[in-house]
């Protein structure tokens, strides 16, 4: 978040004072310098990570303390999560500092007959799901980064994925979240009432702001029951307007026929020709697959893939 800070460092140099304050904060362990921050960067997704400094708080009072230092000074710091984001929002500059929530990963709480589970930033999203299904419930947010996105970076990129049509985006899965501005002010709101009307709902200018407003540490998601059973379809559709009513011809179904449906669209050959049953390729400008509970569906697709 480095848009937070209010200036430059000097020079880009980091003072050793800062490097020291810094250090009695998260300790030596919490403290990465020099080729060890850049070699890391090597093994990323992508982006560009040439920071001198990473620190990795294991608390919200060390994030706190982190950004005081770091503010008083007009020390930029950039957020990392998983580093899976697509719009280079972590690429951090020599000068910049870089604050890593990794070692903020606990599963705090599971709350089932309230369907809530209260995550640090720094879990990853697999790990939210699996502690969500040891309990019998959904967390719906998925996609393909799952192993190395964080809760804090899926707030921040307001992220969709897989089911965004089902259940929303993460906006619409967070219940609270407790965030530290660049000053080190901490804010709590983990609320976890489905509606609350009391006051400003402040979580929502976090979500999806890139880190600029701040560090998110914790939050409280919203979960779900998981359906009972699911099957997959493919089907081809001739136009964009056919995929559209027959989106929503199943959103006015039953509740539980809705599907957690992901459209795509590709050139037909390269999906339909890979299935072992339908080795012939059928052409179409677009396709649709989707997944919904085992239910005799009053649906029939304009024009499948196979039979
Ligand atoms: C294979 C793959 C599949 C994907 N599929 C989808 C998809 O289907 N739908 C979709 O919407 N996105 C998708 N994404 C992108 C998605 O936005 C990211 O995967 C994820 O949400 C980012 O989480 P992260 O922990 O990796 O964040 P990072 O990449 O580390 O950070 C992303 C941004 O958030 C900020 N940030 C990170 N943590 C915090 C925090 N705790 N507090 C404040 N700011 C923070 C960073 O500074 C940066 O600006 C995909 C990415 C990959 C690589």
């Amino acid at each position: 978040m480095a848009a937070a800070c209010p200036a430059r460092y000097l020079n880009g140099l980091m003072s050793v004072a800062l490097k020291n304050e810094l250090r009695a904060i998260v300790g030596e362990q919490g403290v990465l310098e020099g080729a060890a921050v850049r070699e890391r960067a090597a093994t990323l997704w992508h982006g560009r990570v040439d920071a001198e400094l990473l620190v990795r708080p294991r608390s919200t009072e060390q994030v706190s303390a982190v950004l005081r230092a770091c503010h008083a000074r007009g020390q930029p710091v950039v957020t990392h999560g998983g580093l899976t984001g697509l719009v280079n929002g972590a690429d951090a500059d020599a000068d910049d500092i870089v604050l890593s929530l990794e070692s903020m990963n606990a599963i705090e709480r599971i709350d089932v007959s309230g369907r809530t589970l209260r995550a640090q930033a720094g879990a990853k999203l697999g790990q939210v799901q699996r502690a969500a299904e040891e309990n019998g419930m959904v967390f719906p947010l998925d996609l393909g980064a799952r192993d190395s996105a964080t809760v804090g970076g899926n707030i921040s990129t307001n992220a969709g994925g897989l089911r965004v049509l089902r259940y929303g985006m993460m906006r619409n899965l967070v219940l609270g979240i407790e965030a530290v501005l660049a000053d080190g002010t901490v804010l709590t709101s983990l609320n976890r009432m489905l509606k609350n009307n009391a006051g400003y709902d402040l979580k929502q200018l976090f979500i999806g702001s890139e880190g600029t407003l701040g560090v998110v540490t914790r939050a409280e998601l919203r979960l779900v029951s998981r359906t009972r059973s699911q099957e997959t379809m493919l089907a081809s559709l001739p136009t964009f307007d056919a995929l559209a009513e027959l989106l929503g011809r199943l959103d006015s179904g039953h509740e539980a026929l809705r599907p957690r449906y992901r459209a795509t669209v590709a050139p037909t050959d390269t999906y339909v020709s890979q299935h072992p049953r339908n080795p012939q390729p059928q052409r179409g400008p677009s396709m649709f697959s989707g997944m919904w509970p085992n239910s005799p569906a009053p649906f029939r697709a304009p024009r499948t893939s196979w039979p």
